[in-house]
């Protein structure tokens, strides 16, 4: 008899878990209580992109005079944007729905939760709109079901003024000013978006460096760019409090208050300061699984719980929270699920993970950091060119940025690499082809790539 694979959440986790492993052979059931392609497709990647992609264009107009073009001027239609944001995910929410249903999958519209370790209820509606419940048995279950924004018990969003990431879309209206709290990557990728689009931006940083953790050259590049579009960083400052207020003049507006006194107004502030496991509600106790103080589900190196059949993928297990890593997550269960673990099987590396930050200019990077070598003395050896030596960056007049690639000095491997500037998210998948299959400085200096492109900057840094 066909496994029995039951998988909660329609994510870019549990879709491609139940892709692979109906195309392996397993009797699939996907439960989904909102759409499927989940917040990837609802409220994050997909969304953000298309209005960053937008905002892209209008600089990219901006930009023309200095390519012998006289001033352009761009003015956004919201009504268009908002139709054009629709359209790609009724598009990719349809292309994701027929590729389960052409492999088999059975699609379940409701919210599940496990009555025991191989039962799990799933709260639906029947034929005539009245709310049914149904009971299905499962040899193997993924818990696929993302996170949601974290709301601190010192503000309270209101879907007007005081946003969550998600009360961005679609863009009802674009701010006059903006404060963002957080400085992480949704938060510097809304302080690009909304400074595209015309905003006055302010950015709370509670640290001396956007982007904490990354590279410091790398985020360097990305303040530069901030401070000329004429964007506030707050630095060193904690947000305690954001409120609405009316100003002296009658205008609705909101203030942020930080913890050293400063505080900021503006018309409208978002919350960019992470996120919150969908773990609650999911009955994990009546399945014996283990969650961790933060309520992720932790998971070994095969995506399993703490119980062997139960597995968890995506946000909610606590690892990198990238679609790509949980659509490689999903696609690893699908294997663990169906056997084939026992043959040819990579494990997921998360430290090759590559990830890009979706800013002017882009930031990509992959594999060991710099500051990170340097931290437990490693050895190793940087190689940096900038764009501006290479010719295509020129002839696009936008020579920002740089490509650093990170090499073992013995051997020549390659460990890792960053890069700034543009189309830095596709250019970043030769290094992190060559991170994860532990190719050489040589083999990118060797290969013959195209002139010109900004590719050679690559071939230059690998030198
Ligand atoms: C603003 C923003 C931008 C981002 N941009 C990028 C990007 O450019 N690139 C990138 O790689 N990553 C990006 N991410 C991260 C990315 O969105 C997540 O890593 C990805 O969505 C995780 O996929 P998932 O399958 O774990 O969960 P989700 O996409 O959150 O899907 C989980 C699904 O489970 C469903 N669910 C929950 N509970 C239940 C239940 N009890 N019963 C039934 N269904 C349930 C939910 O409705 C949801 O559809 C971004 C995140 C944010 C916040």
């Amino acid at each position: 008899m066909a496994t029995r694979f039951v998988i909660i959440g329609g994510g870019p986790a549990g879709n491609t878990a139940a892709t692979y492993a109906a195309r392996l052979g397993a009797d699939v059931t996907l439960i989904e209580r909102d759409v499927i392609g989940g917040a990837a497709h609802l409220w994050d990647c997909i969304p953000s992109k298309t209005m960053i992609a937008t905002g892209g264009a209008m600089a990219f107009i901006r930009r023309l005079e200095g390519m012998g073009l006289e001033e352009q001027t761009a003015e956004v239609d919201v009504e268009a944007l908002t139709e054009r944001i629709e359209s790609i995910k009724m598009r990719l929410q349809r292309s994701t729905t027929n590729l389960l249903s052409s492999q088999g999958v059975e699609l379940v519209h409701g919210s599940a939760r496990f009555l025991s370790p191989h039962d799990i209820e799933i709260s639906t509606v029947d034929a005539n709109g009245q709310p049914a419940t149904r009971t299905v048995y499962a040899d193997a279950v993924l818990i696929a079901t993302g996170t949601r924004p974290r709301i601190p018990d010192w503000c309270q969003p209101d879907g007007e003024r005081v946003l969550v990431t998600r009360d961005c879309y679609p863009p009802k209206v674009f701010p006059e000013s903006v404060t963002i709290v957080g400085s992480g990557v949704t938060g510097v990728e809304f302080v690009h978006m909304f400074s595209s689009f015309g905003a006055k931006v302010t950015l709370v940083v509670s640290r001396q460096q956007v982007l904490p953790g990354k590279d410091a050259e790398v985020a360097a590049v990305l303040e530069d760019d901030f401070l000329r579009r004429g964007v506030h960083l707050l630095k060193g400052a904690r947000a305690t409090a954001i409120e609405r207020e009316v100003n002296d003049a009658g205008v609705d507006g909101v203030v942020v208050r930080c913890d050293d006194g400063r505080v900021v107004h503006s018309s409208h502030a978002v919350l960019a300061i992470g996120s919150v496991p969908n773990t609650d509600g999911l009955g994990l106790e009546s399945a014996g699984v283990e969650m961790d103080k933060g309520g992720y589900v932790q998971i070994n190196r095969h995506c399993q719980s703490n119980v062997s059949h139960i597995y968890a993928a995506g946000d909610m297990s606590g690892k990198l929270p990238l679609s790509s890593v949980a659509s490689m997550q999903g696609r690893k269960v699908a294997e663990h699920v169906m056997g084939l673990q026992k043959v040819a099987h990579r494990h997921l590396d998360y430290d090759k993970a590559a990830s890009a930050i979706f800013t002017e200019p882009e930031i990509a990077d992959v594999g060991l950091a710099e500051a990170d070598a340097f931290a437990v003395g490693r050895k190793i050896r940087v190689t940096k060119v900038p764009f501006s030596s290479t010719p295509k960056a020129l002839i696009n007049n936008d020579w920002r940025g740089f490509v650093k690639i990170i090499s073992d000095p013995a051997t020549g491997v390659v460990l890792g690499g960053s890069i700034v500037g543009r189309h830095a998210a596709e250019l970043i998948s030769v290094i992190a082809l060559a991170v994860t299959a532990n190719l050489k400085v040589t083999d990118i200096v060797e290969s013959l790539l195209v002139h010109p492109a900004l590719s050679e900057a690559l071939a230059e840094a690998a030198e």
